[in-house]
């Protein structure tokens, strides 16, 4: 299975990505996640990606397709994955459709921007394993400790309302022109992101599972 998540900042992605992956047993790759790794090894390419991701830009598609194209090859692959936040732009997604032939679906979080920037001002995400918290919807069990591991609580650089509002910017020039360039192609399913975490997955699930 091929998936494709697309969403605004915040819109719960990453979130759903996660738990979808579990699911249906297939890997989970956020494009993301692959540049912070990059970012804490402190390389000078590193140094140079936390700029543009601390200011809400996009990275140049260049380096993301190159990571991408090295995540895929990975054994965890064989059975699908599903993207999240990648392809960022139109020119990804033509990028995207030479790599891995044809997806099977895209589907978009839809939620509201003025939703979003009181949802990422609660966003809290673990220093160390990376799991996600919110302070209101999702909080761990003891505040600023991640349940998983135990380590501290940190909002994410990029997190903060002029990021944010820079970072929504960028997804309706760049990114939501890509849903357009799916639906031409009829794989394209929408989803209400408003709605709670387990009814989002709900949703989903039940649609993936008729796919
Ligand atoms: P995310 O964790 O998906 O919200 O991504 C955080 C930041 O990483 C974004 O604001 C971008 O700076 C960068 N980024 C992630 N994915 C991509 C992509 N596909 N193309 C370009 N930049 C990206």
């Amino acid at each position: 299975m091929k998936l494709v998540l697309i969403g605004c900042p915040g819109a719960g992605k990453g979130t759903q990505a996660k738990i979808l992956s579990e699911k249906f047993d297939i890997a989970h790759i956020s494009t993301g996640d692959l540049l912070r790794e990059q970012v804490a090894g402190g390389t000078p390419l590193g140094l140079k990606l936390k700029e543009i991701m601390a200011s809400g830009g996009l990275v140049s598609d260049d380096i993301v397709e190159g990571l991408l194209e090295e995540r895929i090859k990975k054994d965890d692959c064989k059975n699908g994955y599903i993207l999240d936040g990648y392809p960022r732009n139109v020119s990804q997604a033509e990028g995207l459709s030479k790599i891995v032939g044809e997806l099977d679906s895209v589907v978009v979080i839809d939620v509201p921007d003025d939703a979003i920037i009181e949802r990422m001002s609660g966003r809290r995400s673990c220093g160390s394993c990376g799991a996600m918290y919110h302070t209101k919807y999702n909080p761990p069990k003891e505040e600023g400790v991640c349940d998983k591991c135990g380590a501290k609580l940190v909002l994410r650089a990029d997190d903060n309302p002029e990021t944010v509002k820079h970072r929504l910017d960028v997804y309706h020039e760049q990114t939501a022109p890509v849903i357009g360039f799916y639906e031409k192609q009829g794989i394209v399913y929408k989803a209400d992101g408003s709605q709670a975490i387990e009814k989002v997955t709900e949703e989903l699930t039940s649609y993936l599972e008729k796919i």
